[in-house]
């Protein structure tokens, strides 16, 4: 798995998409979508999802990871140049 530190959310957070509140979970984990069921978990301020869904939801980009690893200083001299 690539989530280490975070853990899934507890079952007991579980609520239908119906009477899900504001700053729950909105990850459906239910394959039925008349009568979903979301992951319900307590989410932070401005997110859609808990932590736990916000990581599985959230893939960062090729070139946002390779900025994360290069510090973007390499970004520009990696286009090929024609000679
Ligand atoms: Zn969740």
């Amino acid at each position: 798995m690539l989530v280490t530190e975070i853990t899934a959310p507890p079952a007991h957070h579980r609520t239908r998409l119906l009477n899900l509140r504001a700053k729950q979970c909105r990850f459906i984990l239910s394959d039925d979508l008349r009568d979903a069921v979301c992951c319900g978990a307590p989410t932070q301020e401005g997110s859609s999802w808990c932590a736990w869904h916000r990581k599985l939801v959230y893939i960062p980009s090729r070139l946002e990871r390779y900025r994360q690893l290069t510090d973007g200083s390499e970004a520009a001299s990696s286009t090929r140049r024609k000679s």
